[in-house]
């Protein structure tokens, strides 16, 4: 007797590309913190969809959102205004203190669109002769799939069978402010960063390191980039990663939870007079800023304010951290995050620990081969949480 999961699974792997290596559980309901697989089996999400539903899943306030707007307009393109817009950029602006606003789609999008700006800028401020401008990045850095975002990145499978790439970038290693430093030229246009590195494994900086890096950008007049998609918008218990060291970027990324889990949405917030620096016809995107999105992300953005999400992902990453600590589990290596953006590093492949953790219906997903990331939906509840954290240390603690 061959399952309808089973069917799925096949029926899905028959016809699309194999990219990902998900784990084998088919999913069809989500609320909140928790999702349900097609057999009705539930399970905890520990992973958020990389947290882009750090508001929970399906959350009434931005579904009311989505479905009123998806009523009255979707997508009326750039070529018009809308009447959403406005409400989006103010509500933006008003919670990231930010000068002004571009609306792109997806994370790698908006990253293109800093560099693009970044760009524009050393050519037309800081006067970098015509195609020599630089980018620092760092090593273990991810920051989307395109070809331009995967000519830098350390990992050799990401860029190596995809070439020819893009060049005007020069890596460093990640967290030494001195290695930035040194690597400024003339023809630097700025510091392309994530402030804790979600995909590499949960790589947190060095304490004063965005400071440090803020001082380094300041003394040399170049533009400091903080690519926030994943560690933005409260997950790791402030608005911005970049506010537990009091450091403002000249630009600040945002993308995933910017759409609440249920619209792409993502953005570029820099001053009034950096973005001054697009004019018409330099950018564009026929979906970025459509009504759809605009409503989609206000709302998102409201429900993370109204319900004290960052406050919220402090507090419960202090005390999921400090119950991991105790489990004392020999089969970790490490634990480290900030809020609710948590890796627990193993001393071998965390594969089959999710596996485990999937079967006694927690889900999470590996990153990096040996890092468990925990990574929850901000509105998940203590009680909820302290059930995931039963299952973990049944999981950690088995010989
Ligand atoms: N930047 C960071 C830090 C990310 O974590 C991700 C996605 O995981 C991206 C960019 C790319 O976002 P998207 O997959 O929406 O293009």
């Amino acid at each position: 007797q061959i399952s309808s999961a089973q069917q799925l699974i096949a029926r899905e792997d028959a016809l699309g590309a194999h990219n990902y290596k998900p784990l084998d559980v088919v999913l069809e309901r989500a609320s909140g913190a928790w999702v349900w697989d097609t057999e009705g089996r539930r399970y905890l999400d520990c992973l958020s969809a990389y947290s882009a539903v750090n508001q929970g899943h399906c959350h009434p306030r931005i579904i009311e959102a989505l479905t009123d707007q998806a009523k009255k307009a979707t997508l009326t393109s750039r070529a018009f205004r809308n009447d959403r817009l406005a409400g989006f950029y103010e509500t933006a602006i008003r919670l990231l203190r930010y000068g002004a606003v571009i609306p792109m789609n997806t994370g790698a999008e908006a990253v293109e669109t800093a560099i693009k700006l970044a760009r524009k800028w050393a050519y037309e401020v800081r006067r970098v002769p015509i195609d020599q401008a630089e980018i620092i990045v760092m090593d273990g850095n991810f920051h989307g799939r395109t070809t331009t975002l995967v000519s830098f990145s350390s990992e050799a499978q990401y860029k190596d069978a995809f070439g020819p790439l893009t060049p005007g970038f020069v890596r460093v290693p990640y967290g030494d402010a001195a290695a930035i430093e040194a690597a400024i030229t003339s023809n630097t246009a700025g510091v392309l960063f994530e402030p804790i590195q979600g995909e590499a494994g949960v790589i947190v900086p060095p304490e004063g390191f965005l400071r440090a890096m803020r001082d380094v950008c300041d003394r040399h007049g170049i533009l400091m980039i903080a690519d926030e998609i994943q560690t933005g918008l409260g997950r790791t218990g402030r608005w911005l990663a970049c506010d537990h060291e009091g450091v403002r970027p000249d630009l600040v990324i945002l993308g995933k939870a910017l759409g609440g889990g249920v619209y792409p949405v993502s953005a570029v917030l820099s001053s009034r007079e950096l973005m001054d620096l697009f004019r018409p016809g330099d950018h564009g995107s026929t979906f970025g800023g459509n009504p759809l999105a605009a409503a989609v992300a206000q709302a998102s953005l409201e429900v993370l304010e109204d319900e004290g999400l960052p406050a919220r992902a402090l507090e419960l990453g202090e005390y999921l951290r400090t119950r991991l600590r105790s489990m004392n589990s020999p089969h970790v290596r490490d634990i480290r995050g900030k809020g609710l953006l948590v890796g627990v590093e193993l001393r071998g492949p965390a594969r089959p620990a999710c596996e485990r953790l999937r079967d006694l219906g927690v889900l999470c997903k590996e990153t990096h081969v040996t890092t468990m990331r925990l990574a929850p939906p901000l509105v998940i509840s203590q009680k909820d949480l302290d059930w995931a954290l039963e299952r973990i240390e049944q999981v950690l603690t088995d010989p």
